[in-house]
């Protein structure tokens, strides 16, 4: 299993990181333009002249004619598919896809499957990009990363960057919760507090300009997608749910969204997919989201606008959104939907007394659900997948008394 051989030679170290020999480059999701593979951590330079920042995606020779390499577990299964065939790895990916029928029967749909990224090793999707960009930091010869995280990023770039023998720092502000701090300050993590979003990305500029830090996040405001080595790990999630959905249809994806990193993911995902004819069409993909945000652009208001609000699902807050979330869910026939956080926390405890113990944010996708279904956007004839992107045992019991 290459997976283990790597976390063997890393440890003893000799891990060799290998670019995929097919990619050719990275082409802007905005402009098309193409550009040669090397780091672009404010995403494509012509957009950002003119303001607009816009993340960049990988460019494959010949796209793979397989979807999975059957002798190889986990996120390894799709290494074909991704900017790096080896990578700095902890087991990420293979999480699991499960029916829950007596949900599905509340929710008045066909069938809802839970995708439980929460069994990822720190306990997020954000594994799928950290084992990625950390690799793409020690190939182009680095030795310290920086990233903002509100938790789930910044206690999953701390494990893979320890691993892979990187100095890191998270930049967080002071909502951050004690449970991400241990996480994050226990793997020998530098965690830096300043006073809110827009200041942590001031100093991760000038950690990445000036410092030779390795961002592994947007530092940009307007802000683009997260580093373009790690961002394409997520279609990975796309990728399974279609495997274990046994080809049977899927109308829609409810995802909790901030700056659609995982959303834009799942659209990758679910669109090669589609070219290699395994899927007729796209499922739609809904960003749940704890304000409008995505939901005004989608309404006619600039992307580069700013949307704040105030929320305990720390994990989707922030006032920016980004291209890509508006790309992916146009794209689909999505939508935005806008959940209140009372519903949510009651849908919290639903999802665990149906076998899912999910952090806050991660059950405003059911929340979401009973929105769809109350407006008439999904039916009984619908089967729909929530994606539970973070473990509940990174909510304090407290959680809620900060934004
Ligand atoms: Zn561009």
């Amino acid at each position: 299993m290459i997976g283990d051989v790597d976390s063997v030679a890393l440890a003893s170290g000799r891990f060799t990181p290998m670019l995929n020999p097919e990619l050719l480059g990275f082409t802007c999701i905005a402009c098309a333009a193409e550009f040669p593979i090397a780091d672009y951590f404010e995403g494509c330079p012509h957009c950002l002249a003119y303001g607009a920042p816009a993340s960049l995606r990988p460019r494959i020779a010949s796209e793979p004619s397989i979807l999975a390499d059957a002798r190889q577990l986990r996120m390894q299964r799709y290494a074909h598919w991704l900017p790096y065939q080896s990578w700095v790895t902890l087991g990420e990916g293979g999480t699991s896809c499960v029916s829950l029928p007596a949900l599905a029967g509340e929710g008045s749909v066909k069938a809802v499957y839970i995708k439980n990224e929460g069994q990822n090793p720190s306990g997020s999707h954000k594994d799928r990009v950290s084992c990625l960009t950390v690799t793409r930091a020690l190939d182009a010869g680095y030795g310290q990363i920086v990233a903002a995280s509100s938790g789930n990023g910044g206690a999953s770039l701390a494990l893979y960057a320890a691993a892979a023998g990187l100095d890191c720092c998270i930049v967080s502000t002071p909502s951050l919760s004690p449970i991400f701090r241990q996480a994050i300050e226990m793997t020998g993590a530098e965690l830096l507090t300043v006073t809110d979003s827009l200041e942590r990305w001031a100093l991760i500029a000038d950690m990445a300009r000036e410092q030779h830090w390795f961002p592994a996040t947007n530092y940009l405001n307007p802000p683009v997608g997260s580093n373009h080595f790690g961002l394409p790990g997520l279609a990975t999630v796309a990728f399974e749910i279609f495997e274990e959905l046994h080809g049977r249809d899927l109308d829609a994806v409810l995802v909790p969204t901030s700056r659609g990193d995982l959303i834009w993911g799942l659209y990758v995902g679910f669109s090669q997919l589609q070219r290699l004819g395994h899927i007729a069409q796209l499922p739609r993909l809904f960003a749940v989201e704890p304000y409008p945000r995505i939901k005004r652009v989608l309404e006619g208001e600039p992307v580069t606008g700013s949307f704040p609000g105030t929320t305990a699902m720390a994990s989707i807050g922030g006032s920016t959104v980004t291209l890509q979330a508006v790309h992916a869910v146009r794209a689909t026939g999505g939508a935005a939907i806008v959940v209140d956080e009372h519903s949510v926390r009651r849908d919290q405890a639903r999802l665990a007394r149906h076998g899912c113990y999910a952090e806050l944010s991660s059950a405003a996708s059911l929340t979401g659900l009973e929105c769809l279904v109350a407006e008439g956007k999904l039916s009984s004839s619908d089967t729909a997948v929530l994606i539970a992107t973070s473990n509940g045992y990174k909510d304090l019991a407290t959680a809620g008394a900060s934004a």
